[in-house]
């Protein structure tokens, strides 16, 4: 098995421009084995990105208390039914895409006494079958969350497959600078050099850290 975690930092180091701060590596691990995982932790990786919430408890709950400083971000589309084991577990929520999610996800945080990172996730091509918020409507989701008192810390996308990325990642970077939001997720095995070099704060990289 290999992989390839350094090559990647090193690659983050070198796209990003002049004066940025380094973006965090979101180490996916979605569909890897137990194997794969603790070599991501034996290389130091902490923090750590997972689609499913079932998943990620399998993945994670007994190694968030037997390690010190993992940081655990859910990537994935974020069911109502849900949201009190994703408090529990999850350090960052990058998938807030509706009112009736922030009403259950305040709740919930007051309830267990908890403050993840919020990222809204923006569906940034405006694609049917793709979740997230239109960037249209963003401006009041943002003031939903505002009302309900839960900080929202940037936003998230994934761009259209099959087109080029860097138009997209640069119109977060605008929605996010308009907003003065801080966090950009943004950016894949496939293109995360670009999305650093277009402002991301955080890339999401699965694949490519591992394999050949
Ligand atoms: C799987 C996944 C990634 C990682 O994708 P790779 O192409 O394997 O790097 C990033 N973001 C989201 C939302 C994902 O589901």
């Amino acid at each position: 098995m290999i992989i390839n975690v350094d090559k990647i930092r090193n690659r983050i180091k070198t796209a990003t421009l002049g004066s940025a701060k380094t973006p965090e590596l979101v180490a996916v691990t979605k569909n890897r084995s137990e194997e794969e995982i603790a070599a991501l932790i034996d290389a130091n990786q902490r923090i750590f990105g997972e689609n499913r919430v079932q998943e990620a408890q399998a993945h994670w709950a007994e190694k968030k208390r037997e390690i010190k400083n993992i940081q655990l971000h859910l990537i994935g589309p974020l069911q109502s039914n849900k949201v009190k084991d994703a408090v529990a577990l999850f350090d960052a929520i990058e998938t807030l895409d509706r009112p009736s999610l922030i009403d259950a996800l305040s709740a919930e945080c007051k309830k267990q006494g908890k403050n993840p990172v919020f990222f809204i996730q923006v569906n940034i091509g405006q694609e049917e079958q793709k979740s997230g918020v239109m960037p249209e409507d963003l401006p009041d989701l943002l003031a939903y969350a505002a009302s309900k008192g839960l900080k929202i810390d940037g936003l998230m996308c994934i761009p259209p497959a099959h087109e080029p990325a860097a138009l997209y990642f640069a119109l977060l970077k605008k929605l996010a600078d308009r907003h003065g939001l801080e966090g950009r997720s943004m950016g894949m095995s496939g293109d995360f050099e670009k999305a650093i070099a277009l402002g991301a704060t955080h890339v999401r990289i699965g694949s490519a850290l591992f394999g050949e």
